[in-house]
């Protein structure tokens, strides 16, 4: 039986921390904020609830596994429902459609309102499962670190298809040369914001995001996205994991290139191995000081952060489900504006999340808990203060423009996050969302591994190292790591 420190309690921590509770090992996770879960947390203003990172569930199965593994019921612990409808889209020259659980509704759909030919739309949708696998296998299972990885017979796989993966185009690129209607591309471009980067630069190969959606669908909790994390903390509490909460790490302690402990204001405590699930970045410059820097990954682009807006409002409206994108119709300008100007551009694509319109008890009657999130890029000292206002009145603008109504008296409870306070709470560098930027074949498949070289019993687990960010990945990263320290035992 091995001691294993944890810094951090994100998703991927709580994953880590129950993998590592079922190998028959002690785990201690110690968390600077007072609750679990990093950037899944929620928070109530006036009767409405909100949750305040994600709003998109995808590939529930990769938790339900956890409760499995521990032999438990899931459904003793976390429960979920399949949304029938996926998103609403809407342009400011009024087009509007819905995409659908089902890839021949969502196919019809874009037909009818965008006039591609439907036949071809729902085969690129259910191509979308081959590409993925084939990814998946190599990629989100494994680590790219270890040789047996490239030699084995599913990475000849993937060699035998790097053609069709697009490796070498832009995923605004491949969609281009797919579809006829700009707006299309701009549909299916938007899904490389899943990972914080930008269609215009991002290798097609990430054009495999929407298979997670439109084949493998979209997901809500119930209770809200919060019941992820709180569910799998019961679970780890239940397997005999302790948590220490309040407690910021501030140094991996090593000795002869072993990582032998973590200190905190509190004292040190020994472990046999450590799990950093603190981003990347901070991890290094902040808690293996005296360590060698791995430059180049630390240089890096960060992926981009966003501006939410948290509103209750005092009215529903039919035409909005539970995910609703207001397209910018410049698309490319946004997404430069973010990643070349390091700013916002004056019409922003705004999504809304309404969460009320499945679990009604997030709002009081007749109202709605509206989250908007604007991409933007990460924290370098831009003045949010003022960055913020102006996108509130853009927002406002926007969506009244839209739907043809001024929203703006309806909006009686508020609150926002930032870069500088997504930073704050979950300590990543820039407040970046999800870590490195994926926009270019380097950065997009080759992140800072799980473990690192040359400093044992050191693992890493989270949205800023391999495979990426987002919850799916995030569980990914530590089933590959939970397996490595396995190799390592
Ligand atoms: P994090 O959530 O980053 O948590 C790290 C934890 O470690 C924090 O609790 C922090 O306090 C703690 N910590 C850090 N340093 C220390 C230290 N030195 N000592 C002690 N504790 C420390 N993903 C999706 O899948 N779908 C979405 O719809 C989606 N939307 C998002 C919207 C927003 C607004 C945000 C912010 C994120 C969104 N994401 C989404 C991304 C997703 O939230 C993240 O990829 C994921 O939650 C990151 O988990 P993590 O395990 O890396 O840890």
């Amino acid at each position: 039986k091995k001691q294993i420190g944890i810094v951090g309690s994100g998703v991927a921590s709580l994953a880590m921390g129950i993998r590592m509770a079922c190998l028959g090992h002690q785990v201690d996770i110690f968390e600077a904020n007072a609750f679990p879960g990093g950037k899944l947390s929620e928070f109530e203003i006036e009767g409405y609830r909100f949750d305040a990172g994600p709003s998109l569930f995808t590939l529930p199965h990769l938790v339900d596994e956890l409760f499995t593994l521990a032999q438990k019921n899931p459904r003793d612990y976390f429960n979920y429902t399949r949304l029938p409808e996926i998103c609403r889209y809407f342009w400011e020259d009024q087009t509007r459609l819905t995409t659908y659980q089902n890839p021949a509704d969502t196919a019809h759909e874009i037909a009818q309102n965008l006039g591609e030919n439907e036949k071809k739309v729902h085969d690129f949708i259910l191509g979308l499962q081959d590409k993925y696998q084939i990814i998946s296998e190599l990629f989100l299972e494994n680590s790219l670190h270890q040789p047996s990885t490239w030699l084995g017979k599913k990475a000849w796989r993937g060699y035998l298809n790097i053609p069709r993966l697009g490796l070498f185009s832009s995923m605004h690129q491949y969609h281009k040369s797919t579809f006829k209607n700009p707006k299309t591309v701009q549909l299916f471009d938007r899904y490389a914001t899943y990972n914080g980067s930008d269609p215009y630069q991002t290798p097609a190969t990430l054009s495999i995001i929407p298979h997670l959606e439109y084949n493998l669908g979209a997901y809500f909790p119930r209770g809200g996205m919060i019941a992820i994390t709180q569910s799998l903390h019961q679970l780890a509490v239940d397997l005999g994991v302790r948590f220490r909460f309040n407690e910021k790490v501030t140094r991996i302690i090593c000795k002869n290139q072993q990582a032998i402990g973590l200190e905190t204001a509190k004292g040190q405590y020994p472990f046999d191995a450590v799990v950093s699930n603190m981003d990347i970045r901070p991890s290094y410059q902040k808690l293996l000081q005296d360590q060698i820097q791995p430059k180049r990954l630390l240089q890096q682009e960060q992926s981009s952060s966003g501006i939410i807006f948290y509103w209750g409002m005092n009215k529903s409206w039919d035409e909005l489900g539970v995910h609703n994108i207001f397209f910018s119709d410049h698309y490319q300008e946004e997404f430069k504006a973010i990643f070349t100007d390091k700013t916002l551009h004056e019409d922003p694509t705004v999504y809304v999340h309404i969460s009320s319109k499945v679990a009604p008890e997030d709002a009081p009657k007749g109202g709605e808990n509206w989250f908007i999130l604007i991409n933007c890029p990460s924290n370098i000292g831009q003045n949010w203060d003022e960055l913020v206002s102006l996108t509130r009145e853009r927002v406002i603008q926007k969506i009244s423009r839209v739907l043809g109504q001024d929203i703006r008296p309806y909006i009686i409870a508020e609150d926002y996050l930032d870069p500088r306070r997504i930073e704050n709470r979950t300590s990543s560098a820039g407040g970046a969302l999800y870590g490195n930027a994926s926009n270019n074949r380097f950065a997009a498949f080759l992140r800072h591994p799980n473990y690192r070289q040359s400093i044992k019993n050191l693992y890493w687990v989270g949205g800023s190292v391999h495979p990426g960010g987002g919850i799916p990945l995030c569980l990914s990263s530590a089933k590959i790591a939970a397996k490595l320290f396995q190799e390592n035992a």
